[in-house]
């Protein structure tokens, strides 16, 4: 079982100092992919980093801008390309001249996901003043961060390690309150699962993820949300076995204990785990695996 943690006290607007270097404003745009909303980090103190403005909002513009009144905003870091995270970047900067950092999407923009609604979609106008694919590192008075590559979630995810305090901002790759949607093409599972491995690796003292309360039990946490995804591919890997099937008649079944409302996002993450499993030759699938593919055991 992973060891969700849920437990946060937050006021829409509002500045929380939560660490030495480290206040946090949420936006109010709570939903079933951003828990309580959007958690914009300020990191430092009087020239400092923000984290993920988030989505366009002008009350949270206000909010993030009364919150570093006086002080220096010098860099707008982003760790990926989703409208809960990166829309705000372009207004904050208009107001701050701070440049933008992050790493744009190289592929995927003509990215059709269907019908299916998916997390609160993409920031196709998301273009960083600084590139930090591949990573980097940033710094201002007092703080120095990396930027450490996490593709999996998107292609161009990114973890902001902050060395002081040996934390790790780690957007939507790792969260307390839930697992993390993959979506194929720009979701894919097979770096998913090499970046949490690349996390896991660095043994951070504490993460802070963009959406929900910090997680602390850093290995434990991480050990078990790559155990949850093992027991995903068990579970696709024992309904296989009475026959081949496609995907939406294995998701009702297997994940049957997450909000339905999730479902159509739980069958994309499927079919980044079906993608990764027929990559590694365990499935196959007739042609190219797809959402309306049939699969089997290989
Ligand atoms: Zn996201």
């Amino acid at each position: 079982m992973i060891p969700y943690v849920r437990d946060i006290e937050i006021e829409y607007g509002r500045c929380d100092r939560v660490s030495p270097l480290i206040r946090r404003v949420t936006a109010n745009n709570p939903g079933p992919f951003t828990f309580k909303g959007t958690g914009t980090y300020i990191v430092g103190n009087g020239e400092v980093a923000v984290i993920d403005p988030g989505p366009d909002d002008p009350a949270h513009l206000e909010a993030i801008l009364a919150a570093v009144a006086g002080e220096t905003v010098s860099h707008i870091l982003i760790t990926h390309h989703h409208s809960d995270h990166s829309p705000l970047a372009g207004p904050l900067k208009a107001r701050t001249g701070a440049p933008i950092y992050g790493c744009a999407v190289a592929g995927h923009e003509a990215e059709d996901t269907g019908e299916v609604k998916m997390e609160a979609g993409h920031d196709h106008d998301f273009r960083p003043d600084v590139s930090l694919c591949g990573g980097g590192t940033v710094s201002g008075a007092g703080w120095t961060m990396e930027a450490i590559a996490t593709p999996g979630h998107t292609s161009n995810h990114l973890c902001y390690a902050l060395k002081e305090e040996d934390a790790c901002f780690t957007g939507d790759h790792i969260m307390g309150w839930s697992t993390t949607v993959i979506t194929p093409p720009d979701g894919d599972m097979t770096d998913y699962l090499a970046s949490l491995d690349e996390i896991r690796g660095r043994q951070f003292d504490v993460l802070w993820p963009t959406h929900g309360p910090p997680i602390r039990d850093v290995d434990a946490f991480i050990a078990a949300y790559i155990d949850h995804r093992q027991e995903r591919v068990d579970q696709i890997l024992g309904a296989l076995k009475t026959g081949p099937a496609r995907i939406r008649e294995l998701v009702p079944t297997l994940y049957a204990d997450v909000d339905s409302r999730l479902h159509p996002a739980a069958a994309r993450s499927m079919l980044a785990a079906m993608i990764h499993l027929v990559r590694k030759g365990v499935l196959a699938a007739d042609g190219t695996p797809g959402p309306d593919s049939v699969y089997r055991l290989a």
